[in-house]
C-alpha cells in the first residue's frame, strides 16, 4: 500500500539481455477513468520523441483484481471502472531500453540508464503528489559489482552490507522525479566539493580516465560558473556528472542537480597527460555548459516552460538566450578558471565565428525563428540544413559575446552580461515564473542603465551581421578572415560513402549548386579520370578559381555529367589576435572580461 496521497514507482532492470525495464506504479485512491500519461519529449531536447512507443506491454489491477485499461491516444491510458472504496491501483509495464543517447533509456548486461520521461507514467491530476521510487538491481547473474548513481534523494533506511545505491528514493513532485536521470553498472567515481556542496563525477563504460585530473579540473570549472551568479553556493544540495564513456559519441543533457553526458574515450584525460588535449578541453566545455544550465534554463526559464507541457511542443523564441548564452559561458568559464590560455580561448571563439559565417542559413533565419522552429528544424536537420538554418547555440553565443562586450564598453567597464545573469537569477531563480518573450531588453536596462533594445532586435530578430569586429576591437582584439585553404572551391561539403566521394551538403549559390549537383551525389570521375574517396582534394589543388571541371556523378543509379566552374575559396575562417598597440582601457577591459588580469 502506498502512503496516502503519494505515487510509488518500482523499477527493475528485469531482462538486461532483452533491454527491458519493468516498472510497477502503485497509487492510492484510484478513480474510474484515471488517466496515465508518458511524456512525448524530454526538457532540454526540443523534439517530439513519443517515448510511449517503447512501452511493450502494460496491465493494471485494483486491490489485486485485474482491471481494464485502454489507450486514449499515442501516450495516454485510461483506467476502466474502479469499485467504490478501492484502496490501490497497481499498473505494471515493460519499457524497451536500447538507445545510447543521453535523452533516452538503455539497458544491457553492462549498464542501465534511464530518464524518468521514458519510464515513469504520470498520473494525471496528481503530478503535484510526492513520489517514492524503488530502484531494484537486475536479477542474477546480472549486476555483479553494480551500483547506482543519481541526484535523486535517498529515502528511508538502507539495509546492511555495502552501499550500492539500490533501494528507495523520493521526489517531491512528478516534475522533480523526471529531472534526475539514473545510471547503474560498474561505475568509477570521484568526489569533490564546490562552495561546500558535494559534487560527484561518475563514469560508466570502458575507460582509462585519470580521475585525479578530473577532480582537480572540474571544481575550477564549477567555481567559475558559480561566480557568474555571485558568492552564494550553487542552488542544489549535491550535483552529479553522469558520464557514459564510449568509443565514439558526444552529447549532454542538463538537469536540476545533475547532467547526463556521452563522450568518446579519447575525450578523457589519461594518466600522465600534461597539456590538456583539444578533446579534453572539449569535454570540460561540455561539463561547463551543462553545469551552467543548472541556473540558465533549469531554474531561470522562458515563460513558455512554466510549467512544461510534456505532451506537445512548447514554443519559445528565446532558445538563443537559454542555449546561446549557455554556450557563451561554457568556454568562457574555462579561461576564467585558468584551464586554457587566452589564445586557446580566442581560437575557440574564432571557431564559433567561422561556423556561423559558413552557414548560409544565417541570411534566411533569425535566431528567434530558429528557436521557435527547433522542434521541426534544428532538431531534425537534413542535407539542406546549412542553407536554411542558423544555430541558436552558435549565433546565440555570439549574440551573448557582442552584448557582453557592448555593455562593458558603454558602461566604461562597470557593467557586463554577468550583471544581467545575476538579475535574471534574482528575478526568476525560484522557477515560479518564467521570462516573458519580450522582457529581456527591459531587464537589461533596469540592471545596467543601458538601452540595448536596438542591438537585441537586430541581433535576434533580423539576419543582419553581428557587429563582431567592433566588439572585439573594444577589448583590443583583431578579427581577421582568410580562406580555409588555397584550392578553389566547389561550394559543397564533401564526405565519403565506401570508396566514393559524396556530396554531403551543396551550398546555395556555390559552384556545385550552379552546375546542378545535389547532396547525395556520388562522384565517379573528374575530367574523365576516376576519383576515389579522399582523392578530390588533390584534383582541386591543381586547379584555380575560374577553371571548369567536368564531374561525372551517380544520382541514385543514374550517371550524370556536370560542368562546374570553380570559385575562389571564401574567406570564411576567422582568427582572433591581440592588437599590439591597443589602448590601456581596451587591455584592462579584456583582462576584466577574461579574468586574466
Ligand atoms: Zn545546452
Amino acid at each position: 500500500m502506498p502512503a496516502h496521497d503519494s505515487v510509488a514507482y518500482r523499477i527493475c532492470p528485469v531482462d538486461p539481455a532483452a533491454h527491458l525495464f519493468e516498472i510497477t506504479l502503485t497509487l492510492s485512491q484510484p478513480q474510474t477513468g484515471q488517466h496515465l500519461v508518458l511524456p512525448a519529449w524530454i526538457p532540454g531536447s526540443y523534439m517530439i520523441r513519443e517515448f510511449a512507443r517503447n512501452i511493450v506491454w502494460l496491465r493494471a489491477a485494483v486491490d489485486g483484481q485485474p482491471v481494464g485499461i485502454d489507450k486514449q491516444d499515442k501516450h495516454t491510458w485510461q483506467l476502466g471502472a474502479v469499485p467504490r472504496g478501492a484502496q490501490s491501483l497497481v499498473v505494471t509495464y515493460a519499457v524497451y531500453a536500447w538507445d545510447l543517447s543521453v535523452r533516452c533509456a538503455y539497458l544491457d548486461a553492462t549498464r542501465g540508464f534511464f530518464n524518468g520521461t521514458q519510464v515513469f507514467l504520470r498520473v494525471e491530476g496528481r503530478s503535484h503528489w510526492p513520489c517514492t521510487i524503488y530502484i531494484a538491481p537486475p536479477p542474477a547473474p546480472f549486476g555483479e559489482g553494480w551500483s547506482v548513481a543519481t541526484a535523486l534523494r535517498e529515502h528511508g533506511k538502507r539495509g546492511r552490507g555495502p552501499h550500492t545505491g539500490f533501494g528507495e528514493y523520493e521526489a517531491a513532485t512528478y516534475d522533480e522525479l523526471i529531472d534526475h536521470p539514473v545510471e547503474m553498472g560498474v561505475l568509477t567515481r570521484a568526489r569533490f566539493e564546490v562552495r561546500g556542496v558535494p559534487h560527484e563525477i561518475v563514469l560508466s563504460g570502458r575507460h582509462d580516465a585519470d580521475l585525479t585530473r578530473l577532480s582537480r579540473d572540474l571544481p575550477l570549472v564549477c567555481e567559475a560558473q558559480c561566480a557568474v551568479f555571485g558568492d552564494q553556493p550553487p542552488p542544489f544540495a549535491r550535483y552529479v556528472f553522469l558520464v557514459n564513456v564510449v568509443g565514439e559519441g558526444y552529447g549532454g543533457l542538463e538537469h536540476r542537480a545533475s547532467t547526463a553526458l556521452l563522450c568518446a574515450r579519447k575525450d578523457m584525460p589519461y594518466p600522465g597527460m600534461v597539456e590538456a588535449t583539444e578533446a579534453y578541453i572539449g569535454f570540460l566545455g561540455l561539463c561547463s555548459h551543462e553545469y551552467f544550465h543548472a541556473w540558465n534554463v533549469k531554474r531561470i526559464k522562458p515563460a513558455a516552460f512554466v510549467p512544461y507541457d510534456l505532451q506537445q511542443e512548447n514554443y519559445t523564441r528565446l532558445l538563443w538566450l537559454f542555449e546561446g548564452f549557455t554556450s557563451y559561458y561554457d568556454d568562457l568559464a574555462l579561461v576564467r578558471a585558468g584551464l586554457i590560455t587566452q589564445q586557446q580561448y580566442l581560437d575557440l571563439l574564432a571557431k564559433t565565428v567561422s561556423a556561423v559565417a559558413r552557414s548560409g542559413g544565417r541570411q534566411l533565419q533569425t535566431v528567434a525563428e530558429s528557436s521557435f522552429d527547433a522542434w521541426i528544424k534544428f532538431y531534425r536537420q537534413d542535407e539542406n540544413a546549412p542553407n536554411a538554418i542558423v544555430s541558436y547555440y552558435q549565433k546565440g553565443a555570439l549574440v551573448a559575446l557582442a552584448l557582453d562586450l557592448l555593455l562593458r564598453e558603454r558602461s566604461g567597464g562597470t557593467r557586463s552580461l554577468d550583471d544581467v545573469m545575476r538579475a535574471l537569477w534574482a528575478r526568476f531563480g525560484d522557477g515560479r515564473e518564467g521570462l516573458a518573450e519580450d522582457a529581456l531588453p527591459e531587464l537589461v536596462e533596469a540592471t545596467t542603465g543601458l538601452d540595448v533594445r536596438l542591438f537585441l532586435k537586430q541581433a535576434t530578430a533580423s539576419c543582419d551581421e553581428l557587429p563582431l569586429a567592433r566588439a572585439f576591437k573594444s577589448v583590443g582584439l583583431r578579427l581577421d578572415w582568410k580562406a580555409e585553404n588555397k584550392s578553389p572551391s566547389l561550394g559543397a561539403r564533401l564526405g565519403s560513402e565506401g570508396d566514393w566521394v559524396k556530396f554531403v551538403n551543396v551550398y546555395t549559390g556555390g559552384p556545385a549548386h550552379a552546375a546542378g549537383l545535389s547532396a547525395g551525389d556520388l562522384i565517379v570521375a573528374c575530367d574523365g579520370l576516376r576519383v576515389k574517396a579522399g582523392g578530390l582534394e588533390a584534383v582541386l589543388a591543381r586547379r584555380k578559381a575560374g577553371d571548369s571541371l567536368k564531374i561525372h556523378a551517380f544520382r541514385r543509379d543514374e550517371l550524370l555529367t556536370f560542368e562546374v566552374r570553380l570559385a575562389e575559396a571564401p574567406a570564411s575562417t576567422a582568427s582572433l589576435s591581440v592588437m599590439p598597440r591597443a589602448g590601456v582601457g581596451a587591455v584592462k577591459g579584456r583582462q576584466a572580461w577574461l579574468r586574466t588580469g
